[in-house]
C-alpha cells in the first residue's frame, strides 16, 4: 500500500447504477480519496462488516435492501453509527428527503449532480466529522486530566496539609512562637486549603458533567434547607452576619436530588456570606409557585456590577473589583450550580445592584402535586 493509500480517506460508495459509480469514484480517487464501490445494499452491508469508511454515498433506490434500510443498519452498530452517510438519488420528493434524514443520513444530492457540488459536500462532511473526532479526543484528555488531578494531586496536597499540622503542634514553645516558622506554617495551611478546594471543585464538576449523583427523590424542603443553613452558622457568626431562612410549611416536599441541590444550596449560600461585608443579612427563601419550586438566596453585599452579569455563570470567572477579588476564590460555584439546575430542568436568575446586594433564585419544575397539610 502506498503512503497517499494508507492516509487517504475512505470513502465508500453504494449505488445499483455502476456507469455513474464509476465516473464518481474516478472524480473522488483524483481528488486524492480512497473508494470502494459496492451495487446494492446487501453487498454494501456486507463490506462494512470487514471496513469502516471515514464516508459513505448511499443510493435510496435499490433491489432488495433500499438505501434507509442500510442506514438504519449502520446507525444501529456501534463501530459503524457515526461514519456520515449522504445520500444521492434521483428521487425530488420531500417525503423521500426528510425520511433519508430521519433514518441518519447527513445530506441529501439529487441526481443528476454537479461533480463540484458532491466534492464540496463530501468535504465539509469529512471536516465535520474530524472535528468532532478531535472534540472527543479533547473531552477525553479532558477527563483523563481531572482523573490525574483528582487521585494525584489530592493525596500528597492532604498529605502535606496533615504533616503541616504535625509539625505545628509537635514544634516546641521558642519555635512556635517564632514569627517566621508560624507564618511559614500558615502560608502552607492557606494555600494547601485553596488547592484542595479547587481539586474539589474541579472534581465536582467532572461529575456533574458526568451526569454522576443524579438521583432524584422526595425531600421535605423545610428541615432540608434548614440543615444545609446551619452548616453556615458559624461562618455567619464570625463575620456578624444575619442569617435568615422563609421556608415553607412542614409537609411541603419536592423531588430533587439531595447530593447535587445541597451543593446548590451550598455554592449559593457561602457567595452570598463571602461577598457581603460584616453586619450585612442574608435570607435563604424558598416555596412553591404554581408548579415550580421556587428559592432564593438574598444578601445586602457587594452587588455585582452589569458589565459582570454576562460571564457570571461561565467557569472559573470572578467579578474583577478589588472588594470582590478580596476574597478567596476559583470561580467555579456559580457553574456547578448552573449544570445542577439544567439537569434539574430548571432555571437560574440573578437581580443585583452593584454596592446594595444580590439576589440569585431557581426554580425547578416540581414533579408530582406538592402536598401541604
Ligand atoms: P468558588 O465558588 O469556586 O470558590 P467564587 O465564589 O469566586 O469561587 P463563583 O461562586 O462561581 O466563584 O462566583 C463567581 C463570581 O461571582 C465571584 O467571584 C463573585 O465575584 C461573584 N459573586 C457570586 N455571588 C455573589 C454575591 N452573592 N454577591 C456578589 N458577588 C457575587
Ligand atoms: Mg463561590
Amino acid at each position: 500500500m502506498t503512503n497517499l493509500e494508507s492516509t487517504a480517506e475512505h470513502i465508500l460508495i453504494v449505488d445499483d447504477q455502476p456507469e455513474l459509480t464509476d465516473i464518481l469514484s474516478v472524480t473522488l480517487a483524483k481528488r486524492g480519496y480512497a473508494v470502494d464501490c459496492v451495487y446494492d445494499g446487501e453487498q454494501a452491508l456486507v463490506w462494512l462488516r470487514s471496513n469502516t469508511p471515514d464516508l459513505i454515498l448511499l443510493d435510496v433506490a435499490m433491489p432488495r435492501l433500499d438505501g434507509y434500510e442500510v442506514c438504519r443498519t449502520i446507525k444501529a452498530d456501534n463501530r459503524l453509527k457515526d461514519i456520515p452517510v449522504i445520500f444521492i438519488s434521483a428521487m425530488q420528493d420531500i417525503g423521500v428527503k426528510q425520511q433519508a434524514f430521519k433514518v441518519g443520513g447527513v445530506d441529501y444530492i439529487t441526481k443528476p449532480y454537479q461533480r463540484e457540488e458532491v466534492l464540496a459536500r463530501v468535504r465539509t462532511h469529512l471536516d465535520l466529522r474530524r472535528r468532532q473526532v478531535e472534540l472527543e479526543h479533547i473531552h477525553q484528555l479532558k477527563d483523563d486530566v481531572l482523573r490525574m488531578v483528582s487521585h494525584d494531586l489530592k493525596n500528597p496536597l492532604s498529605a502535606i496539609l496533615n504533616a503541616q499540622k504535625l509539625l505545628n503542634m509537635t514544634l516546641r514553645e521558642p519555635l512556635r512562637t517564632n514569627g517566621t516558622a508560624r507564618e511559614s506554617l500558615e502560608i502552607i495551611e492557606r494555600n494547601v486549603g485553596k488547592m484542595l478546594s479547587l481539586i474539589r471543585d474541579l472534581i465536582d464538576m467532572a461529575r456533574i458533567e458526568g451526569n454522576i449523583d443524579m438521583h432524584l427523590e422526595p425531600v421535605q424542603v423545610n428541615s432540608y434547607l434548614l440543615k444545609h443553613l446551619n452548616e453556615f452558622k458559624l461562618e455567619a457568626k464570625g463575620k456578624n452576619i444575619d442569617l435568615r431562612l422563609v421556608s415553607p410549611p412542614d409537609g411541603v416536599q419536592v423531588w430533587l436530588s439531595p447530593l447535587r441541590f445541597g451543593q446548590v444550596l451550598t455554592n449559593l449560600l457561602s457567595n452570598a456570606i463571602k461577598y457581603t461585608p460584616d453586619g450585612g443579612i442574608v435570607e435563604l427563601a424558598a416555596g412553591i409557585e404554581g408548579n415550580d419550586f421556587v428559592l432564593a438566596v438574598r444578601d445586602n453585599g457587594l452587588g455585582i456590577p452589569d458589565e459582570a452579569l454576562p460571564h457570571l455563570f461561565e467557569k472559573f470567572y470572578r467579578v474583577p473589583t478589588e472588594a470582590h477579588l478580596e476574597q478567596t476564590g476559583t470561580g467555579l460555584g456559580l457553574s456547578i450550580v448552573k449544570s445542577i439546575v439544567d439537569q434539574h430542568n430548571g432555571r437560574v436568575y440573578v437581580d443585583t445592584e452593584y454596592g446594595k446586594g444580590t439576589t440569585f433564585t431557581v426554580s425547578i419544575p416540581c414533579l408530582e402535586p406538592v402536598p401541604v397539610e
